[in-house]
């Protein structure tokens, strides 16, 4: 949904508005435009004279061109903003329409078409489209251009293309009808296919040329009519491996502006007053247009009840809606749009409150004698923001469709892939799989059996099925080169057929020559069909014509007015003589699956309607009058091949998306092998690396304990050892005694005394004799009576005899002073070497733990890089089903 945009324009002072003195009572700001009343100026009842005399109003764009204001809002700007927009959406294949609304001489005629050397919206969007076609270079789309340029002058439709009919009647007019599914149209309106600008530039000039103008107060070249330029872009293409066509419709159109009659002494004052009063006729029903879809944009809004709106939006609203109610809360009548009340609403109204992006270009004077006109534009601006319509883009419902569907498959494959993916991580729950997988194969079969029958039935203006059960008509273009079909379904009890214009809404809306307003009914009941033709209504079954109530039978045909040609299927009557037809035996020779028709025998006589009525039977209607089952036969053999050629290309289609499905699932297993092996390597490594951290711990642990003995055993062994030094010493320092005791009762004797660095007992030695009298116990440091030399107490040799030699107490105690010397630094040495040992134990464990962590680390980072990949291969498998 879109609203409809709004753009302001303000033209300069014109030189005539500057001589009457007026003044500018229009400002700009940005997107804001205020307007001043300048008669309430300084008016002392006014209590707030500044808000009373100010008005503002925002619109979407607001282009300034007063002058002196620099900068100017160029044409060129104008088109970069508004143009540029209508470009993007019409190749996005939405309809377009861009038209100017204002008072006369406001400057919509310089907006929309502008003057050679400034030219406006129309031309730039025209050249635009052929830039834009050229700057693409899509080698895969083919556009064309269809331009048509028609004015409507006092209620009447002008092809401004063709001049020739202008001059051979001035009052002629063309028929504006409405098709049931492209809405109002102007019958007999020529089209030209252009190739290049200059083409198209052309077309325009030409038509211009021959627009009515006319000099007015305001405006000496003023337009007279509503000018409509309509480009019919289409971009075909191959899309989905099938032909789709995208048909954008630019409606732009630069209104006739109203004036204010003014019977000062004009010549034709007369002839203006009725150009006046139709002009301000269709402005004041497109007013009433715009104020009323604004309402009812609000309404729906309002009540919250957008489907009401979109349903109305989508059909082009309109009458028939009028009296629909919505099913909000607030149950209110929408209002009335009175499209039909003035043929310029009618063609603009699916620009108006349907399916196109539309805007609106308001322009104004700034000069302040036009103050209402001014504000009443603005006002009409202000409403028309408001309005909402229902843009889509025009291509075939079911390319859109399968598109869609497509994309969904492709959505579900990637689901699917990752939920099961997922499973061998973190596992989903199954019912969610189980969805998805339903979902898509649920998808999978709609899109194959739209793919189906959106190529079997290709048009049908009611929504009907072909295998409906119901009868219903195929109607067949008139233009042999035509290969649209159009399906009636005749419902149980009446189908009215007639035209679009008559009081009551037909069933079957049919334009043409020949067709009367109410021009037959069509009755079903209960499977017999019958046709009743309208009064004077010439309607034929099979060749032969009918003026009263005829029974339809299967595979009749059936012409209404003097070239609308349909065959009349009845599906549960086809089924039952189908079923005799096998039971007699008897083949049909029209072709296989064509179901014979009882009306051929019949169709013999159809040439004799001939005579007058040859006037207005079209060429192909007298063809298919003299050769009539020839003709069907034909037309409906060709729809077969085309079918069958579809249904080719659809089969073409399933099994590239059968083998891209069988490629895809491959590499998928692939990678998922592949994965699986690199998790495992990846598993693998890890574990090795837990067990090396574990082993180093263990190896730590084992050392320590060792250590630890080592150190117990060194102290047990320094113990007994300590203990042996003591008892020896002891028993030496006995015999000591016991000696120097010998000496002083037989001989003098000396004692010694050795301070042991390493000990801090002190040794005393005796006489070697044995007889040592006496043991002074002595503290460290020097003693009266010894001779200190050394540090060495000098005592008399106290010896023993041991083994045959004669070995001293003395001797004997400095040896074991030695031993015990030599043993404390063996320990020592043992005791650094095992503290070395526990130092080299840390060192190793903790470099050992620095190498695992750095593999740990490695293998993270190998992991991470690892999911990254998956997930590329993932999209790209996803991309590949896409
Ligand atoms: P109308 O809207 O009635 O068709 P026109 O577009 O013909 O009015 O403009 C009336 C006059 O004002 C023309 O002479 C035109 O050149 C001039 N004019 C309109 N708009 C502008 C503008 N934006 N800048 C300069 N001149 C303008
Ligand atoms: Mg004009």
């Amino acid at each position: 949904m879109s609203n409809i945009r709004v753009a302001i324009r303000v033209r300069p002072l014109s030189n005539r508005e500057q001589e009457d003195g007026s003044q500018e009572i229009v400002q700009v700001n940005e997107n804001v435009v205020r307007i001043e009343n300048i008669k309430v100026r300084g008016v002392p009842e006014f209590g707030d004279t500044a808000r009373a005399r100010a008005r503002d109003f925002t619109f979407d764009h607001v282009y300034d061109s007063v002058q002196g204001n620099a900068p100017c809002a160029s044409q060129a700007q104008v088109f970069n903003d508004l143009g540029a927009e209508v470009l993007h959406n019409a190749f996005g294949g939405f309809n377009a329409c861009v038209f100017a609304y204002g008072q006369t001489g406001s400057g919509k005629t310089h907006t929309m078409m502008g003057y050679p050397g400034d030219v406006g919206l129309i031309p730039r969007i025209c050249e635009g489209l052929f830039e834009h076609i050229q700057d693409s270079g899509d080698d895969h789309v083919t556009s064309r251009i269809d331009i048509s340029y028609f004015e409507i002058y006092n209620e009447r439709v002008r092809d401004l293309l063709q001049p020739d009919l202008l001059r051979q009647n001035e009052n002629y007019s063309l028929k504006v009808r409405e098709h049931p599914k492209e809405g109002p149209y102007v019958k007999g309106l020529s089209w030209h296919r252009v190739k290049n600008n200059e083409e198209i530039q052309a077309l325009l000039e030409k038509g211009n040329e021959h627009r009515v103008t006319a000099e007015t107060y305001m405006h000496d070249q003023s337009s007279r009519s509503h000018a409509i330029v309509t480009i019919n872009f289409t971009q075909a293409r191959l899309e989905e491996n099938r032909p789709s066509e995208i048909v954008s419709k630019i409606n732009l159109v630069d209104l006739a502006g109203s004036e204010r009659a003014d019977p000062s002494s004009k010549p034709d004052f007369r002839k203006r007053l009725t150009e006046g009063a139709n002009i301000n006729k269709s402005l004041v029903t497109l007013g009433y247009v715009i104020k009323t879809l604004a309402e009812r944009s609000l309404l729906s809004w309002e009540t919250d009840d957008m489907g009401s709106l979109q349903s109305f939006s989508a059909s082009g609203g309109g009458e028939s809606q009028a009296s629909s109610t919505p099913s909000g809360p607030n149950k209110q009548r929408m209002p009335y749009i009175p499209y039909r009340d003035s043929v310029l609403t009618w063609l603009l109204k699916d620009s108006l409150g349907g399916n196109a992006k539309s805007i609106m270009i308001a322009t104004i004077t700034p000069a302040s004698q036009y103050y209402s006109e001014s504000i009443s534009t603005l006002r009409y601006a202000q409403r028309a923001k408001n309005i909402i319509n229902k843009p889509h883009i025009n291509e075939d419902s079911n390319v859109a469709l399968i598109r869609e569907l497509r994309k969904e498959i492709g959505r579900l494959h990637g689901m699917l892939a990752s939920a099961q993916k997922a499973g061998t991580i973190v596992s989903l729950p199954e019912a969610d799989n189980a969805d998805i997988a339903e979902k898509l194969h649920e998808n999978e079969e709609m899109e194959s059996d739209l793919s189906i029958r959106g190529l079997r039935n290709r048009s049908s203006s009611m929504g009907v099925m072909i295998d409906s059960q119901l009868p219903y008509l195929v109607g067949m273009d008139d233009d042999v080169l035509s290969t649209g079909i159009v399906i009636f379904h005749l419902k149980e009890g009446e189908t009215l057929v007639g035209r679009g214009d008559a009081d009551a809404e037909r069933d079957i809306v049919l334009e043409g020559p020949g067709i009367e307003t109410e021009h037959c009914v069509i009755e079903n009941a209960t499977g017999e069909v019958i046709l009743r033709p309208g009064q004077g209504a010439l309607c034929s079954v099979n060749g032969q014509e009918c003026t009263q109530p005829t029974k339809l039978s299967q595979g009749d045909y059936v012409i209404l007015g003097g070239n609308q040609v349909f065959r009349f299927n009845n599906p549960a009557e086809a089924a039952k003589l189908r079923e005799n037809r096998q039971s007699q035996g008897s083949l049909n020779t029209l072709g296989v699956g064509y179901p014979s028709y009882s009306g051929l025998s019949r169709a013999s006589s159809y040439s004799s309607i001939g005579g007058d009525d040859s006037n207005y039977l079209s060429p192909q209607s007298q063809l298919a009058r003299s050769y009539p089952n020839r003709d069907l036969e034909r037309r409906y053999q060709s729809e077969q091949e085309r079918i069958e050629q579809a249904r080719t290309e659809l089969e073409q289609l399933k099994s590239e998306h059968e083998r891209a499905e069988e490629a895809r699932q491959l590499r998928e297993e692939e990678m998922y092998a592949a994965h699986e092996q690199h998790r495992a390597d990846i598993e693998d490594q890890k574990h090795q690396l837990l067990r090396l951290v574990e082993e180093n711990e263990r190896a730590r642990e084992k050392a320590k304990e060792e250590l630890q003995l080592a150190r117990e055993s060194l102290a047990k062994e320094r113990e007994a050892f300590q203990k042996h030094l003591d008892g020896e010493r002891q028993k030496l320092r006995e015999q000591q005694k016991l000696e120097q005791q010998q000496q002083q009762q037989g001989s003098q004797g000396s004692i010694s005394i050795q301070t042991d660095p390493l000990c801090t007992t002190t040794t005393c030695v005796g006489s070697d004799d044995g007889l040592s009298s006496g043991h002074k116990e002595m503290g460290v440091g020097p003693n009266p009576g010894v001779d200190e030399e050394d540090g060495l107490i000098l005592a008399k040799d106290v010896t023993v005899f041991r083994e045959g030699r004669k070995v001293s107490t003395k001797e004997q105690l400095a040896e074991l002073d030695q031993e015990e010397f030599s043993r404390r630094m063996s320990y020592r040495e043992t005791e650094e070497s095992l503290a070395f040992q526990q130092e080299d134990i840390e060192d190793s464990y903790g470099q050992t733990q620095q190498q695992i962590q750095a593999r740990i680390r490695k293998i993270q980072e190998m992991e991470e890089e690892y999911k990254e990949l998956d997930k590329a291969h993932l999209q790209d498998i996803t991309t590949q089903v896409k």
